[in-house]
């Protein structure tokens, strides 16, 4: 039916206590004392399709022994909108992507058959991160093709639009732009091409490629519907002109789907496993922390594993004229190892609190990896059409390599950096002052409207949105 297009999907894991945090669901099952089926009671938010879906996808908790104690874990259930206590509260407005619809949906002794246990009973946040995985590498794949559609139209716009006597696509900033877009696009494609390789391989594990992909494409279709906007000028802001509705619908690919600062924070923890697992005392102080992880942590524990850093050297010859991009590839893998190790010297089992480090591994490493996916392209085309057919795809592959390279020295020399103390200190004081706190200054503001209240009314809006 779902092939057919008769009916539609739906994947309901966030709650508006949990979001980031999805191994901490609230939505309790209960087997009903027969045993024949499940009571669902819970709230899911911003599902979506969630008000028109045939079937869904959900997670609740229930009750597991661990040990011989009665703990509560995650179970995935298949669930209809026809089953007895399952309520659709409302629809959500939003700033972008309005060509779909998310919906709230309750379950209030949702009546749920036996059979429709998805996998095993306490193991539905594996599958919940499986299906994210799947999602992300959808997601960085309409990124890269929306990236590649404002591309088209930031080219259309800047030769039509003359200022000083020119098309503005003739002036420099405007070509760094167009450059730095199209680049960006040509790393994005490779790394999918290697993301999409490894999702079909035979231990189709690619978790930790897929959260490079959605964190790297998800950037970039900002930064260049950001760009459009831009050099659109005043028509990059009003209608008719696309240009701002390409902007809103681009934000959420930051947020959904694992919002990029966990993706980040998933991606350095890997990255630094396996530095730690070689020191092995490390080994068990680490992998507790990362319990609260959340969204992450029981992937994290269970099956850690990173490509990135794990191989020195390419195993490939590569073409003479990718040789010198080679050279500086490997030098920086070799110091994202040394300095995870460094890192976990440093602060043993409090690393997991260092998140402005771990953000920068993660940026080092997503430089990395995009690197290593660029050349591998590149070397690929090389040899399909020789140096000569190759011109375009090797200007790319020179700008993007060289430019991760240095982005790559910028977080490495930055890695361990004093300021981060001090960003700690400005943060404590703006949370002790509740806001800039700064007395006399030029202009005063006072909030007075509470977020509190605004936070709490989140179904209110749903319900006024019905
Ligand atoms: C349009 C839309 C469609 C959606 N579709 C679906 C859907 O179909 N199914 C579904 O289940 N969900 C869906 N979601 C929910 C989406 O996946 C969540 O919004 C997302 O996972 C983030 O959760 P949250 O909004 O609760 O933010 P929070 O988890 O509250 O995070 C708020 C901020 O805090 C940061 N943060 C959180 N924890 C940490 C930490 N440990 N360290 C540092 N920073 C942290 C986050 O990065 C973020 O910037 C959708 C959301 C939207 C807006």
């Amino acid at each position: 039916m779902l092939a057919r297009g008769e009916t539609l999907g739906a994947y309901a894991l966030t709650e508006p206590e949990t979001g980031s945090d999805a191994q901490h669901i609230v939505s309790r099952a209960r087997l009903s004392e027969d045993g024949t089926e499940w009571i669902l009671d819970g709230r899911k938010h911003w599902i979506g399709n969630g008000q028109r879906a045939g079937v869904i996808t959900t997670f609740a908790q229930t009750e597991v022994m661990k040990n011989g104690v009665a703990v509560l874990r995650p179970t995935a259930f298949i669930i209809r909108p026809d089953m007895p206590g399952f309520r659709v509260v409302g629809t959500v407005r939003k700033m972008g992507i309005r060509g779909s619809t998310q919906a709230e949906l309750a379950y209030e002794g949702l009546r749920v058959p036996a059979d429709h246990v998805l996998g095993t009973v306490g193991k539905g946040f594996t599958i919940a991160v499986n299906a994210l995985n799947a999602g992300r590498m959808s997601l960085a794949s309409g990124c890269t093709a929306g990236s590649k559609r404002i591309l088209g139209q930031m080219r259309e716009f800047t030769e039509a639009r003359v200022q000083f006597g020119h098309p503005i696509a003739d002036f420099e900033i405007t070509q760094r732009k167009l450059a730095r877009t199209a680049t960006d696009i040509y790393a994005s494609d490779a790394m999918l091409g290697e993301l999409t390789r490894l999702a079909e391989s035979a231990d189709g594990e690619y978790a930790l490629e897929a959260a490079c992909c959605k964190v790297f494409a998800s950037d970039m279709l900002w930064r260049a519907a950001d760009e459009m906007v831009q050099l659109a000028g005043g028509r990059g802001f009003v209608k008719p002109w696309p240009y701002e509705r390409m902007l809103r619908d681009s934000r959420i690919n930051r947020i959904f789907e694992g919002t990029n600062e966990i993706l980040r924070l998933f991606i350095s923890l890997n990255g630094i496993k396996e530095p730690a697992d070689r020191l092995q005392e490390l080994g068990v102080a680490l992998r507790q922390p990362m319990k609260n992880l959340g969204l992450l942590s029981e992937y994290a524990a269970s099956r850690l594993r990173t490509r990135l850093g794990a191989t020195p050297t390419l195993d490939v010859e590569l073409h003479a004229r990718l040789k010198t991009h080679a050279q500086f590839f490997e030098k920086h893998v070799a110091e994202l190892k040394d300095h995870s190790e460094r890192l976990i010297r440093a602060y043993r089992k409090e690393i997991v609190e260092r998140q402005q480090e771990l953000e920068r591994l993660a940026d080092m490493a997503i430089e990395l990896f995009a690197t290593a996916c660029v050349l591998a392209r590149t070397q690929q085309l090389l040899e399909q059409r020789g140096e000569a057919g190759c011109e375009r795809e090797l200007a790319l592959c020179d700008l993007f390599v060289v430019e991760a390279g240095r982005r790559f020295r910028a977080s490495r020399i930055t890695l361990q950096s004093p300021q981060d103390e001090t960003r700690r200190l400005v943060a404590r004081h703006v949370r002790e002052a509740g806001g800039y706190g700064v007395v006399n200054t030029l202009l005063h503001t006072e909030i007075r409207d509470g977020l509190t209240a605004a936070a709490a009314s989140d179904s209110a809006t749903t319900e006024a949105t019905r």
